[in-house]
């Protein structure tokens, strides 16, 4: 079965994009593509109540316990909310989350009924000392890859920067990831690129065969680029 492909709205820490709620909104699924949007905490429910795909940016593996500030899955998964962000790179960065934390928040979506995104991929210097597949590949053997999730791979010099790596060069990763999955898995895990897309590139990476949709942060604030990029996944599939 071909995996249907997939276009994630990463909003970070900005409010949802006017019009987002509209009937005519970009950030609703349409023609053979899912979408998603990932919102702060603030926007969920009006996100659910509007009847978008929601996911959080992230959730505490705990169910409850003295974590200030924090929201956990098993609240998450209560608020009515079916999916969750895990391990994206600015949580690593901002919030020094290791492998372990990201497995631990994946293993726990899980088991309180949410669809993990699973944020993996390398960073610059990493690249650059041609160390970027043993990187990923060591966070990616440490997920719970036998159950159903998702996992964009996002080179963490890519994210906000306007630069990316070529197609081929994603799509050499993409194919590196899904050799990395357990077979009853292998052709059915949907895993998505993130970094700079644009209404101009992202064609050519949807195009590329293991390249399953996007991750989108920058672009996604912007509902017109966003419905461009939806439309490049309709283009690639057809
Ligand atoms: C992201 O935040 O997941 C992301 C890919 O950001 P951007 O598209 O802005 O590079």
């Amino acid at each position: 079965m071909p995996r249907t492909p997939l276009i994630a709205a990463n909003w970070k820490m900005n409010p949802a994009p006017e019009g987002a709620f509209a009937a005519d909104s970009p950030y609703r699924p349409q023609s053979g593509i899912e979408t998603m949007v990932f919102p702060t905490f603030f926007d969920l429910q009006p996100c659910l109540e509007a009847g978008l795909p929601t996911g959080a940016q992230y959730g505490h593996p705990d169910s409850v316990g003295a974590h200030t500030g924090d929201v956990s899955m098993t609240m998450i998964k209560k608020a009515g909310c079916p999916f969750v962000l895990c391990g994206h790179s600015e949580r690593r960065r901002d919030h020094h989350e290791e492998d372990s934390d990201v497995v631990a928040q994946a293993e726990a979506a899980l088991r309180n009924g949410l669809h993990p995104v699973i944020c993996v991929g390398e960073t610059e210097s990493e690249r650059r000392t041609k160390r970027h597949k043993q990187v990923v590949e060591r966070q990616v053997r440490v997920l719970p890859l036998r159950e159903v999730v998702t996992i964009a791979y996002e080179p963490v010099w890519a994210i906000g920067t306007g630069v990316t790596p070529t197609p081929e060069q994603a799509e050499d990763m993409h194919a590196f990831i899904r050799s990395l999955i357990p077979e009853a898995r292998r052709e059915s895990t949907r895993i998505l690129y993130g970094g700079s897309l644009t209404a101009e590139n992202a064609l050519e990476f949807f195009q590329q065969p293991d390249i399953d949709g996007g991750l989108v942060g920058g672009a996604s604030l912007k509902p017109a680029v966003f419905r461009e990029i939806v439309l490049a996944a309709v283009q690639a599939r057809s």
